[in-house]
């Protein structure tokens, strides 16, 4: 893998990191809270007394000794920490992030990175492999050439549909209905009179991001933004949580021109009042629970309202809450498909238990991601080769597909 950047940038962003982390008064409230410190495989409180202590002596000793992927950058720590506000203070995931930028681009996460993979690593080696290459490999043909659909190729309004059509060929063996998400949003826009720009954009390069990846994650954005400053977009609405995350908050972080106007769909369609959708006649009776991604809820400007508000406005179906709900959400577990292993499967198990409780029968999220690694958990056999009880079999769904899939417009 080749790292382009400058020694006196990456410095400047653990300078950054450290002087944040300086506000630490080691109260240890962050322990308490963060799952992984649950399951004793992290201690954030140490981690950062020994980032500006021993990192300060030998940063690289100090990154080659510490786990850093047993950090979920879920940032449930930082809504407790007394030095940490909204936006200023000890931002851990953002620290995190900055350490493994530095550690990434001096290859001392070379073997981390290794032990720490699933899938071969698709997930990320395919980005890299979009960046490297000068088209893209994320068509979206699926939607320019279905009939029911009209989206537009200039225009002020466009949709970034992310990897929703990759994610249904790769995780292929379940039956996730990955492209019924885009499709659902492009019919609700279209009902309410607009077309949105459908381009063939890159990945939002969330996870090459998050491990540290600036390479990938910069070319990757930089594409994309480009590619919509063509095609004369001034606005853009996302739907999954960690491509909102990336354009609202990363993109302007790590690209020069990216001055679009990024609103997450659930917002749009509210403010545009496009629920009229749900007005017309249909049968509909489902008791469900709403699951908070991260990237649109504490790192995301805390969207918690919209998602909700919009269940409770179809007729027919009941919203009811598990019990860690919005800053309080538990992780999925896995992060950049990352920790992906037998501890932290205690909690999807933890999350899913949460949502069974509720007497939901469909659990709804935002993240293509979530729902891929509590599908995984549902679809698990135990040694006997025996899969899991039907009262467990919640049906966990993205928002979009659900509206679409039970006002029969998919
Ligand atoms: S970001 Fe999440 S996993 Fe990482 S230290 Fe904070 S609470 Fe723990
Ligand atoms: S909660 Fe904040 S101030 Fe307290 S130990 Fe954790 S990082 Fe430090
Ligand atoms: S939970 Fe399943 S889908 Fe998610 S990373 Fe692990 S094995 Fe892959």
């Amino acid at each position: 893998m080749e790292n382009n950047e400058t020694d006196e940038s990456i410095n400047k962003v653990l300078q950054k990191a450290k002087e944040l982390s300086y506000y630490c008064f080691t109260c240890g409230k962050c322990q308490v809270v963060c799952p992984t410190s649950q399951l004793g495989l992290f201690r954030p409180k140490s981690f950062i007394h020994k980032f500006v202590t021993e990192g300060t002596e030998d940063i690289d000793a100090f990154i080659k000794n510490e786990d850093l992927f047993n950090c979920l950058t879920c940032h449930q720590c930082s809504i407790y920490c007394p030095m940490s506000t909204d936006d200023e203070g000890i931002q851990f995931a953002e620290i995190m992030q900055a350490i493994r930028q530095y550690g990434y681009s001096k290859h001392l996460l070379d073997d981390e990175l290794k032990l720490n993979s699933t899938h071969d690593e698709l997930m990320q080696k395919v980005p890299e492999i979009q960046a490297q290459s000068e088209d893209s490999v994320n068509k979206m043909d699926f939607l320019r050439d279905d009939p029911a659909l009209k989206t537009a190729e200039k225009g002020e309004i466009a949709f970034f549909v992310g990897c929703y059509s990759q994610l249904e060929d790769i995780f292929y063996n379940w039956d996730i209905k990955y492209r019924d998400v885009p499709r659902g949003i492009i019919i609700v826009l279209n009902e309410g009179g607009i077309t949105p720009v459908v381009l063939d954009t890159k990945c939002c390069g969330h996870d090459n991001y998050w491990i540290g990846d600036m390479n990938t994650a910069e070319k990757l954005a930089q594409y994309n933004v480009d590619l919509y400053h063509k095609a004369g977009v001034k606005k853009i609405i996302v739907e999954c949580a960690e491509g909102y995350r990336m354009w609202k908050y990363d993109y302007p972080k790590i690209v020069d021109n990216c001055d679009f106007e990024v609103q997450h769909y659930t917002d749009f369609i509210l403010e545009n009042k496009l629920l009229n959708v749900f007005e017309q006649e249909f049968q509909v009776n489902a008791k469900v629970t709403y699951h908070d991604p991260c990237r649109m809820g504490r790192l995301g400007g805390k969207l918690y309202e919209s998602p909700r508000k919009i269940l409770k406005n179809v007729p027919g179906v009941e919203l009811v809450e598990m019990k860690n709900i919005k800053d309080d959400a538990n992780c999925c577990g896995v992060s950049a498909f990352r920790n992906c292993n037998s501890d932290t499967k205690r909690l999807r198990e933890n999350r899913i238990n949460e949502a069974i409780e509720t007497g939901a029968e469909y659990l709804i999220t935002t993240c293509p991601k979530c729902i891929t690694h509590f599908t995984c958990f549902l679809n698990e056999v135990d040694d006997e080769g025996n899969e899991k009880s039907a009262s467990e079999k919640i049906k966990i769904m993205d928002l979009a597909a659900f509206i679409a899939k039970i006002t029969q417009k998919i």
